[in-house]
Order: C-alpha cells, then sequence, then structure tokens
C-alpha cells in the first residue's frame, strides 16, 4: 500500500527545514550516500518571483539541497523550462539568492537518452540526467491547470523531456488529454522518482499554471515515493474526484497505484478551491475534429492591453498558428491545434482560453 505523508507547513525555513528533513527520511532519503547521483527536479515552469506561485518555492529547493548535503551528496538541480532560460529562472524565483553558499550544482536537462516506454509511444527522449540519477527528487508544485485540471507530481515529470521536443510532444499528445495524460504516466514509470514532495504552501488556483493563475495559502506538504499517490490524497483534500486528474485515472485503471493510501498526518478538507475551465475533449470521428476544434473548443485569446509582445508565445507554438503585427497578435484558428501552451507560457497572464459563440450554444443545448 502506498503511503502519503501530509504535513501543516510554512516558509518560514527554521520550522520548514526539519520537517522536510523528516519527510526525506521517512521516504528512504536516508540511502543517499556520498557518492550518489541526486537530481532535484523542481517546477521551474517560468520566471517568476516565489508569490506568484508558478514555480516550487526556493525554500523547499534549498532545505530538500541541505538533506542532500548532510548525506554528503552533492545535489543537482535541473529542470527543462517551458519558458525563458534556466539561469533567468534560477535568478527571479529567488532561487540563487536563497541557495547561495550552499555546494549544489545547477543543470538545465540538455542531453537526452532515448527510452522505451512501449505502445503508443514507443521511444521516447528523457533528460539523461533524470534517467541516470541514482534519486530523482521530484519537487513539484500544487497547481491547477487549464488542459490537465491539475499540475501535481506526476505531471512535473513532463520537465524531463528536453526543451524542443516538449511542443513536440503537445502536438502530438497535447490535443487529446487522455493520450497526453497517457504519455505523462509512462514518463513517470520511466523515471520512478525516488520521492515526491508537492509543494501546498502557496498553491495556485483558478486558470493555471502560469500567470494567469490566482495565489491560494492551502499551507501544506504532500509528499510520498509514488507520485500518483500523493496526487489522488491532493485530489481527496480539495474534494475532487481524483480520476478527474487524468493521469490518477490511468495510474489506478493501469495499477501503478492503487486508492488504499495510507495517510500518515491529518487530511486538511480545502474548500472553494477555484478550478479552471477545461477544455473538453476531442471527440466523434476524425473528419469532423478540425470543425470541432475551429468552432466548438475554446480559443486562446489575448488581452491586447496586458500583452507586451515579448515573442514567447509565438516562438513556442508547436503548430505556428501565432503571427503579430508591430501592435497585436493574430491567431491562426485553424492551424491552431488548442494545446494551450501560449497561455501556459505568456509570463505577462495576456492569455486565456474563450469559449466561442457556437460552443456556448451546443453547450447550454446539451445541457437541456
Ligand atoms: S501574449 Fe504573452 S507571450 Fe505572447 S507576445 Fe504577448 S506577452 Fe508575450
Ligand atoms: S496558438 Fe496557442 S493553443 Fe493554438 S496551437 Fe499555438 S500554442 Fe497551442
Amino acid at each position: 500500500m502506498s503511503k502519503v505523508l501530509i504535513r501543516d507547513a510554512s516558509y518560514d525555513y527554521k520550522t520548514l527545514k526539519p520537517k522536510i528533513f523528516e519527510i526525506m527520511d521517512s521516504l528512504g532519503g536516508d540511502r543517499i550516500q556520498r557518492d550518489s547521483r541526486v537530481v532535484i527536479k523542481p517546477n521551474l515552469l517560468a520566471a517568476a518571483s516565489p508569490e506568484k506561485a508558478v514555480v516550487t518555492h526556493p525554500l523547499i529547493i534549498k532545505a530538500a539541497a541541505e538533506y542532500v548535503l548532510e548525506k554528503g551528496a552533492v545535489p543537482r538541480i535541473s529542470d527543462s523550462p517551458a519558458v525563458g532560460t534556466f539561469q533567468k529562472i534560477l535568478k527571479e524565483s529567488g532561487i540563487l539568492n536563497e541557495l547561495q553558499g550552499l555546494n549544489v550544482e545547477y543543470k538545465e536537462f540538455k542531453e537526452s537518452v532515448s527510452v522505451d516506454v512501449g505502445k503508443p509511444f514507443e521511444k521516447i527522449d528523457l533528460a539523461a540526467d533524470a534517467v541516470n540519477a541514482d534519486f530523482l527528487i521530484n519537487l513539484a508544485k500544487l497547481k491547477t491547470h487549464t488542459h490537465m485540471l491539475l499540475t501535481l507530481g506526476t505531471k512535473n515529470l513532463f520537465g524531463c523531456i528536453v526543451g524542443l521536443r516538449k511542443p513536440e510532444w503537445h502536438l502530438r499528445a497535447g490535443v487529446d488529454r487522455e493520450m497526453f495524460a497517457q504519455l505523462l504516466v509512462k514518463i513517470y514509470r520511466a523515471l520512478h522518482p525516488s520521492m515526491t514532495i508537492i509543494d501546498g504552501i502557496l498553491a495556485m488556483e483558478g486558470q493555471g499554471p502560469g500567470k494567469s493563475g490566482e495565489p491560494r495559502h492551502v499551507g501544506v506538504l504532500i509528499a510520498g515515493r509514488h507520485a500518483p499517490a500523493a496526487d489522488i490524497v491532493v485530489c481527496r483534500m480539495l474534494g475532487i474526484a481524483p480520476e478527474k486528474v487524468l493521469t490518477n485515472k490511468l495510474a489506478l485503471e493501469q495499477g501503478d497505484v492503487s486508492e488504499a493510501i495510507s495517510i500518515d498526518g491529518t487530511l486538511p478538507r480545502i474548500t472553494g478551491f477555484k478550478l479552471p475551465t477545461i477544455t473538453p475533449v476531442v471527440f466523434g470521428p476524425e473528419k469532423f475534429h478540425r470543425f470541432m476544434r475551429k468552432h466548438l473548443i475554446q480559443r486562446p485569446e489575448c488581452n491586447d492591453e496586458l500583452c507586451k509582445l515579448c515573442g514567447e508565445c509565438w516562438k513556442y507554438c508547436p503548430a505556428e498558428a501565432i503571427g503579430h503585427s508591430k501592435k497585436k497578435l493574430h491567431f491562426d484558428y485553424d492551424q491552431c491545434i488548442r494545446c494551450y501552451c501560449c497561455i501556459e507560457v505568456c509570463p505577462h497572464g495576456a492569455l486565456k482560453a474563450v469559449e466561442t459563440v457556437t460552443g456556448k450554444l451546443t453547450r447550454k443545448i446539451l445541457k437541456r
């Protein structure tokens, strides 16, 4: 039976550090040795200060790093950010500052190794450092996700797909949410992190996971050896059926985890947690997908007042569906595959998914 630990916590380092140490001890961290290759994988989605709740809080990363150092190993902090440079994110999120003076290595995931994850994806390229780590410490953030409902421990490992391969995978698997969830579960299975700690102290609700989401104080750390078990417990805490997060549904169906989870600690009940508006899954015969995508499914729209024309969205868009003049963005909705990566990567919260008139009408009729 999987065990999940819940601890009340705050970012007061004096109290946070012993809690992280106790969690890591309970999850087998005491097996780390001087020559262990230890990789810490936080959520470093984009450059943002810790109060925005976009990235794993630097003090959680610091406590995990100090734990590893105490065992005699040198931790390596790695990710392959969706947007912006690794260095900029480390700086703006406060990580460099908080970890100043600690003997840690920072290394962006750049080299990949091919891992056969089985059908339907077969071989996928994963960060070599994550694959080869003796201890992969998964430090996720509790956030909403407009595509996957929540981003927790399992989804955090998508960052182990290196840089430019990410949009390609979004393009191949991201249109169909269940297919994308299947990819995430396969990545989890291939990497099988030694432990997952979810930073739910300052979580994100609303239209996450980027700056369009709203920080929400929840005040907990949720941790376990099995990321899907920790994710399921987060759902229970928020009053969400665990299967609504598709990675949980698949992990349960495929035996990665069972519903019988032993909980160590007190599970708080969080009420009124604002979930994002989720895009309906593409359905029906293949030939109607294009029509449905164009007319029924929410499309990205830009708030011109917030847009700084920084270019992150059009550089990232896997379908090359975003053009721009000197003054504003233009979307080619025929090209757009509704992966919502642009919303995720916009550093200014200028993009959101908006219902089409036809989509609204159709849903009203179907409800009746
Ligand atoms: S929508 Fe966001 S990411 Fe795109 S150009 Fe504007 S500010 Fe940059
Ligand atoms: S415009 Fe946005 S939602 Fe559409 S394909 Fe590009 S990144 Fe995805």
